[in-house]
């Protein structure tokens, strides 16, 4: 039995700095790792084409100006190698892997009442006893994997994007089959159009996907950023997503047919996610939404060639931005490929994996390879995943049984010293992680130091401050149309979870106000013991 102070569960972006800030308080800290090295999301997402939708120059710390001053990124968006170097890198400089123990899952966390403290069990058989724990767990991190039978039977090989292995992947002259067509199957698509004999790519559910427009960074730019990177991230934390690109407050319907589509060529010509803040009320108002979608629905029969193979790839049925959209290079291109198929899972679904490849309702399809892009059990599955028991025994499990419940996405009520980084309660992925992460960590801190100076052994929210803050979750919910998605934000991707849009979708801005807001008057909506 290791005694400490604090136990960290999670060594990507938000536990490394969690890490760090721990450390620097004097606090006696460990952190722990399922992974054999940190970087999270980018330790294991290392599948052909993975790479960031959120700009490089947003996407990075913000907490030490040397850290800011000394990287360099190469492009526009970076690719996975090269956000993974940057969590090496980083934690090769503050010295974290001193306080890590990798290849380690917490697999159960219990509170003594009595002694107002968490024991967590891991994977490995270690007991641990801290006064706080914080997990860093992430929002995408228990894969989906393949939810239909047969796996066993392949006598090809399986991947799942988000468990990818460390060697190289050959695919030359390979039947790959690729499942799903979000964010990952969207990246993986056309560098296998390029590297395998055939590619199948199974698809559901088609989602709404921009230009990514990525290039190489030039010299003058990344100076001139250097130069004003704490203004840069001050707009950023005072925007709602957490970026450098402004949204913009005009609503589809105050401008002309001729301006509208004017605005759209412009933003689509710039893409990334310029999209999402070209107007106000995409997000809210569904005839609004049908406008842009409609834009770019077009743009995708633009590209591809046979009208037929356009259609299916084009989404319908639910409001764009619902999905997160996706950013793309080269996906509706590869589709004219000749060694490209796409098949229909709507119409064609899949039954089985067979013993030579996967069978749908209509036909085999042999297959050397099945990657399995299938998503995650997101924003929840990481905290269920661990058997967690607060006061008088009571089971997260149970608590989020109807949806994740907390109170600003920090704290549970019944769980005591039990914090979360970018929990599923706050904006998580409609903000900039990065952003989040360094905001929750420091809220975490400077709570743990006024208990220290206050002599407060243990914190909690209020079960009425929990009620009021998801109710006003919920009402700022009812009113976006992101709520009406079959995805991983509304757990409608996961058979069997309950149906339920956890996220804070007031904007980044709102929500650090209120946690700052909420720390200025002595921790209002939580009590100490
Ligand atoms: P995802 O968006 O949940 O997509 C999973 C895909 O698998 C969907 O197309 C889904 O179809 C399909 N699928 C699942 N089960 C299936 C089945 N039985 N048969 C056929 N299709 C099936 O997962 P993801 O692509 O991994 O992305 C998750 C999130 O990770 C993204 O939203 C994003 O936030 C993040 N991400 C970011 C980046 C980036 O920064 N560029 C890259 C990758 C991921 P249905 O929708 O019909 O279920």
């Amino acid at each position: 039995m290791r005694h400490l102070d604090t136990l960290i569960v999670g060594q990507g972006f938000g536990g490394m700095y969690m890490l760090h800030r721990a450390r620097g308080m004097g606090l006696k800290v460990l952190a722990i790792e399922a992974g054999d090295d940190v970087g999270g999301t980018w330790y294991w997402n290392r599948y052909p084409g993975a790479r960031c939708d959120v700009m490089s120059i947003d996407y990075c710390y913000s907490f030490s100006n040397e850290i800011m001053q000394e990287w360099t990124w190469s492009e526009q968006f970076a690719p996975q190698a090269e956000i993974w170097a940057y969590a090496k890198w980083v934690a090769d400089k503050l010295d974290l892997r001193r306080d890590t123990q990798f290849n380690t899952r917490a697999t159960t966390l219990t509170y003594d009442d009595a002694r107002q403290v968490w024991r967590v069990e891991t994977d490995r058989g270690d007991v641990f006893e801290a006064k706080y724990v914080i997990m860093a767990t992430g929002p995408l991190s228990i894969p989906k994997g393949l939810d239909m039978p047969g796996q066993e039977l392949f006598k090809g090989d399986i991947y799942l994007s988000g468990r990818w292995p460390q060697h190289p992947v050959d695919f030359a002259g390979k039947r790959v089959g690729l499942i799903g067509t979000g964010s990952t199957g969207v990246q993986i698509t056309p560098v296998l159009a390029e590297q395998a004999g055939e590619l199948v790519v199974f698809q559901r559910t088609p989602s709404f996907t921009f230009p990514m427009r990525n290039h190489t960074l030039d010299a003058d730019y990344v100076a001139q950023i250097k130069q004003h990177y704490p203004e840069l991230r001050a707009f950023a934390r005072n925007t709602a997503t957490g970026g450098v690109r402004a949204t913009s407050t005009r609503p589809v319907f105050s401008v002309s047919v001729a301006e509208r589509e004017r605005l759209m060529e412009e933003a689509w010509a710039h893409s990334g996610l310029a999209f999402i803040g070209l107007f106000a009320d995409t997000l809210v108002n569904q005839q609004a939404n049908d406008v842009v979608a409609d834009f770019v629905r077009r743009k995708i029969r633009e590209v591809v060639k046979d009208p037929a193979i356009a259609e299916i790839l084009t989404p319908r049925g639910y409001p764009i931005f619902a999905r997160r959209p996706c950013l793309e290079t080269n996906y509706y291109e590869a589709f004219n490929r000749d060694n490209v198929m796409l098949v229909d899972c709507i119409n064609e679904p899949i039954v089985e994996i067979t013993e030579r490849g996967i069978r749908t309702s209509a036909r085999e399809i042999a297959l050397d390879i099945i990657i399995a892009a299938t998503g995650y059990d997101g924003l929840t599955g990481a905290m269920t995943a661990v058997d967690v028991k607060g006061k008088e025994g009571r089971s997260l499990r149970d608590k989020w049984s109807a949806g994740a419940r907390s109170h600003l996405g920090l704290m549970m009520e019944g769980f005591p010293n039990l914090f979360m980084i970018a929990g599923a309660n706050g904006p998580s992925a409609l903000a900039n992680y990065l952003i989040l992460n360094e905001q929750n960590a420091d809220w975490i801190c400077a709570c743990i130091d006024f208990m220290r100076t206050r002599d407060h052994a243990a914190i909690e929210p209020t079960a009425a401050a929990e009620d009021s803050y998801m109710a006003l979750l919920n009402t700022i919910a009812s009113r976006t149309l992101m709520a009406k998605g079959n995805t991983w934000y509304t757990g409608g991707n996961i058979a069997g979870k309950p149906r339920f849009f956890p996220l804070f979708a007031g904007g980044l801005n709102k929500y650090l106000e209120m946690c700052a807001d909420t720390a200025a008057q002595d921790y209002k909506g939580f009590e100490f013991r």
